[in-house]
């Protein structure tokens, strides 16, 4: 006999455990089902453990910089599996936290995998046997994968993805990484700080493809710097395994023989998976379809995250099991994409808001915006970290801020103070003539908000 509950959630990754547990938080029942571990991709083999590795080399980088700071250290040296145990840690402790808050709210969790059989029927085959799950509405949250192209002799030992280079072992002398997003750039940085020789491949014009052109200029020459090959408009003709190497032919016509290559060719939508397409789903452009309601094609069902494609972000996920979930539970919520925050943790770190200034001239809005460089910030020179900019954009015309970039120290953080007046949609002014704390970061936002009318009292 099937179990009844309110509310299906397939897929634990952080769209659809916060959707089921803002789901109980409003009153529903819920039952959630994964076959892999809670936290998803992101918590498991995607943000969190990235972090925690970048985090480590954070720590290297540093030590080895002491004495800039009049700190004398001694044979500095990286542990790399004593690093990879550190990140095992934090994501134990994390998925630990996640499973608690799961039964704190009483949410039903099932292991094993889903498959929607039709509206409020989904089949979990467990490894005790198959439960089938009665629900007036379902939310589908099935993440993922990375795309492997059928060319490229992926082995998960030579040739490997994320998932593979996350699982730890020793660290790899040289790496060739495919793909200049914000994954590959983050292990390009990882692996370089290490010491490992780095090629970062990318076969658009630029890395960081969409990024803001003077933050990409700006982190191309420090990732060069830090002896990373980049090289951008290049592509990938062939892999070719030997042994313990192998040997990548690209278009200028070099090969380059290396112990791993890393395949950060960005991910597709699961949706060939889980009875999605079976059950009737609209599927188009291999993502779920959905509405500003997250709601799909079948009544009942809803869908979220990586699985409907546009920003495969976690923090974009978790918004949208929000909206799914509180509609789910009756309540009238649209999901609004003019601010999401975009960061690459590498070194510097870049992060950006709202609308780029390509976006912006495809648009044809005619923007005003305003620069501050760390190099001229008190604390950003007292912190040692004075590479990287501010920049605040506004629609000209009524000076409303749709959109920002911070390069540099802590720029993942202080996006947010731009995100908000982008969310809000307040003008310059308002960051301009907030008072901010001296000595921080954040003086720099209201100085690039100043620069907008040529105010800035710190910079020329
Ligand atoms: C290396 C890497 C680094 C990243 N870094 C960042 C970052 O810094 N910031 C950021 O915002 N994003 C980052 N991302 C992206 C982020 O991880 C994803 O956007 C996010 O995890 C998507 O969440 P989701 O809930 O949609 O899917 P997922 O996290 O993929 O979760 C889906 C879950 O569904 C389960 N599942 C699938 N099919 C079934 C089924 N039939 N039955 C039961 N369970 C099923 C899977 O096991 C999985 O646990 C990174 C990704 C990678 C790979």
């Amino acid at each position: 006999m099937a179990q009844r509950f309110d509310l299906t959630v397939v897929g634990g990754g952080p769209g659809g455990y916060v959707a089921a547990i803002r789901a109980a938080q409003l009153g529903l029942t819920v039952a959630l089902v994964e076959r892999e571990e809670l936290g998803g991709v992101c918590l498991n083999r995607g943000c969190i453990p990235t972090k925690a590795l970048l985090a480590s080399a954070g720590a290297l980088t540093a030590a080895k910089r002491a004495e800039e700071f009049g700190v004398r250290v001694t044979g500095v040296e990286a542990d790399f599996p004593a690093m990879f145990e550190r990140k095992d840690r934090v994501v134990e402790r994390l998925r630990g936290g996640v499973s608690t808050l799961l039964k704190k709210r009483k949410v039903e969790v099932f292991s094993g995998t889903g498959s929607l059989e039709g509206p409020g029927a989904v089949k979990v085959e467990t490894g005790e046997g198959v439960v089938e799950l009665e629900s007036e509405r379902t939310i589908l949250a099935t993440g993922s994968s990375p795309i492997v192209p059928g060319a490229f002799p992926f082995d998960g030992r030579v040739v490997v993805t994320t998932r593979e280079a996350l699982a730890g072992g020793e660290l790899p002398q040289s790496v060739l990484i495919i793909g200049a997003g914000a994954v590959g750039c983050e292990f390009a940085g990882f692996y370089s700080a290490l010491g490992a020789s780095v090629t970062l491949v990318e076969m658009l014009p630029e890395i960081l493809p969409g990024e803001d052109a003077s933050a990409v200029r700006l982190l191309k020459a420090a990732m060069k710097r830090q002896g990373v090959d980049v090289r951008a408009e290049t592509k990938v003709e062939s892999i070719e395994v030997a042994g313990d190497e192998a040997r990548t032919v690209l278009s200028d016509g070099e090969t380059v023989t290396t112990a791993r290559v890393l395949l950060a060719m960005g991910r597709r939508p699961n949706v060939h998976e889980s009875g999605i397409t079976d059950a009737g789903v609209d599927v188009a452009n291999g993502a779920v379809v959905v509405d500003s309601h997250m709601r799909t094609s079948l009544d009942g069902v809803y869908a979220i995250g990586d699985l409907v494609g546009g920003w495969l972000l976690a923090h974009v996920a978790s918004r949208e099991g929000i909206v799914a979930a509180s509609n789910a539970a009756g309540r009238d919520l649209e999901m609004d994409y003019r601010a999401v925050p975009r960061c690459t943790f590498t070194s510097p770190v870049v992060a950006s808001v709202g609308l780029t200034e390509k976006e912006a001239a495809d648009e044809g809005l005619e923007l005003s915006s305003g620069r501050f460089p760390f190099a001229a910030s008190g604390k950003a020179l007292a912190e040692g970290a004075a590479g990287g900019f501010v920049k605040v954009m506004c629609e000209a015309s009524s000076g409303r801020v749709v959109g920002g970039v911070v390069v540099g120290p802590h720029a993942s953080d202080l996006v947010h103070e731009i995100s908000l007046a982008v969310e809000v949609g307040f003008g310059f002014d308002r960051l301009a003539n907030m008072i901010h704390a001296h000595p921080t970061l954040s003086e720099c936002v209201m100085e690039a908000a100043e620069a907008v009318e040529g105010m800035s009292v710190h910079s020329g």
